[in-house]
């Protein structure tokens, strides 16, 4: 398509001015209080709060890259409230603590806007709220309920027919929506991570990037993380990997590593922004199970991603995975479908990265080696707030105590496991087939994913 043929091939938010130098890796033998594998948000979350709970806390990150280049730097930069990847996944997993699991994803979105502004993090946080749009027929009823059981819980979520919708954004595909007005910001991804990242050092974190964790061993009162040229020894470990999970073997049952897809436009004149309104920037995302996500950048750019999630044959990751024309070719095509007259704006930007997905699609929670190790992954395309929920879980999980976190049905369960390979890409094969399927007809459920449905199993962008 003509408007990729220019298109870089590497994430818009990690080219920008402003990536700090990476520190050096480690190469002696290091001791600390706590020490974290991964700097992603996970990671650096965890660090902070560590940190922030304790100062004196001697606390140590170590990174197989440079702080969030994976999916922390390069994702669509919606910081939602949810703890359950949406309201409606979370109502029908967690029903009888969807009220506090509410409560918590919100004050947890409130404390992270209050720690931006804290450490000064310049990361264009703006609490905007999130769009949900119909495009077919039967996805308003699916809102029309979602919005019934938001509003009767008290939160600020407005129904919008076809008209209101359409006066917010302008686009010839919606139907109706669901503007939910505060339980989603909108932030750069990648300069929340050099934020955070910085308030870590400046609260005397030390952090190793370029230094990969090969293994970890048991020591007596602790534990080693080995890497090539040095180790760290400390008593309690945060292992915040995401999609990675070749470190703790069980991980390997619930975690699937899943590609996900964007693109950048140019900046849009304002007679281009003007034919689409806009006004309130909100991020939006569409309702199909094959969805959308989109939102403007601060320069009017709009960042379109999603739709088309990938599972490539028996879980590799590799950089490789992170271009697939034929998804970027799809997703150009959706927008020009979505934006008529924005159908000759350039992209500039075209890339992928790695989603920790899991069978109930948010995140889970759990200890390894007697407790001294806590991990928490399975953000399934959600973690730019919930990580750092999760980072607060692992800190209590590694206390020891029993907390109001800990005590949540949302931490003490773990999703369906997948079956092991090959029969694992066979049955995500079928059901990315099934769910294409019911997107076409009218979001009839075939009897494969009635069947997952029954036992819990999913899977999902
Ligand atoms: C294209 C895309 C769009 C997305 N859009 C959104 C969105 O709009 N909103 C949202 O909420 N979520 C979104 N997500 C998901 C979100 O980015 C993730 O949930 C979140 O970043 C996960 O953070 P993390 O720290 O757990 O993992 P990561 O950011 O993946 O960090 C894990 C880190 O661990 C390091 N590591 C792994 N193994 C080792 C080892 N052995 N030794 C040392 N370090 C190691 C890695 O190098 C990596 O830096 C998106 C994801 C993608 C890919």
């Amino acid at each position: 398509m003509h408007t990729l043929a220019d298109a870089v091939p590497e994430p818009y938010w990690l080219r920008q001015p402003g990536a700090p130098p990476a520190t050096d890796p480690l190469a002696s033998a290091e001791t600390a209080d706590l020490a974290v594998i991964g700097a992603g948000y996970s990671g650096l979350w965890t660090a902070l709060l560590a940190k922030e709970r304790d100062p004196s806390r001697d606390v140590v990150v170590v990174e197989a890259g440079t702080a969030g280049w994976a999916a922390s730097g390069r994702n669509g930069g919606f910081c939602a409230a949810s703890l359950t990847h949406g309201f409606d996944n979370g109502l029908s997993r967690f029903p009888d603590e969807m009220d506090t699991l509410e409560r918590l994803g919100r004050q947890n979105l409130t404390e992270i806007e209050e720690t931006v502004r804290r450490h000064a993090i310049d990361c264009d946080f703006a609490r905007t709220g999130e769009l949900h749009v119909a495009t077919a027929p039967w996805q308003l009823r699916d809102l029309s309920a979602y919005q019934s059981a938001a509003a009767e819980r008290g939160l600020d979520v407005r129904l919008l027919d076809r008209d209101a919708v359409r006066a917010e954004v302008d686009s010839p595909t919606y139907l109706g929506g669901v503007w939910d007005r505060d339980g989603c910001a909108m932030l750069d991804p990648a300069r929340l991570v050099w934020g955070l990242r910085r308030a870590c050092l400046d609260l005397g974190v030390r952090l190793y990037e370029n230094t990969r964790v090969d293994r970890i061993e048991g020591l007596a009162g602790g534990l080693r993380l080995q890497t090539l040229r040095g180790r760290v020894d400390a008593p309690r470990i945060a292992l915040a990997t995401g999609a990675y999970s070749n470190l703790l073997r069980r991980l390997r049952h619930y975690v699937i590593p899943v590609y996900d897809y964007a693109l950048m436009t140019e900046p849009l004149t304002a007679d281009q922004l003007a034919t689409i309104g806009w006004r309130h920037r909100q991020g939006i995302g569409d309702s199909g199970n094959q969805f959308h996500y989109y939102r403007l950048t601060t320069d009017n750019r709009i960042l379109w991603g999603g739709y088309d999630a990938v599972y490539y044959r028996g879980g590799r990751i590799t950089t490789d995975h992170d271009q697939r024309e034929e998804t970027f070719r799809i997703l150009a095509r959706h927008f020009a479908d979505t934006f008529p007259h924005l159908a000759d704006v350039r992209f500039t930007h075209k890339w992928g990265g790695v989603i920790d997905a899991c069978s109930r699609f948010s995140g889970f929670f759990g200890t390894a080696y007697s407790g001294r190790l806590a991990y928490a992954a399975g953000y399934t395309g959600l973690g730019v707030g919930a990580t750092r929920f999760g980072a607060k879980v692992m800190l209590d999980l590694l206390d020891g105590g029993r907390t109001e976190l800990t005590s949540l049905k949302l931490v003490r369960s773990k999703p369906v496991p997948f079956p092991p390979e090959p029969v694992r890409t066979g049955v995500i094969q079928l059901t990315r087939w099934s769910i294409a399927q019911a997107d076409r007809h009218d979001g009839r459920r075939n009897l494969w994913l009635r069947t997952l449905d029954r036992v819990g199993l999913g899977f999902d962008s």
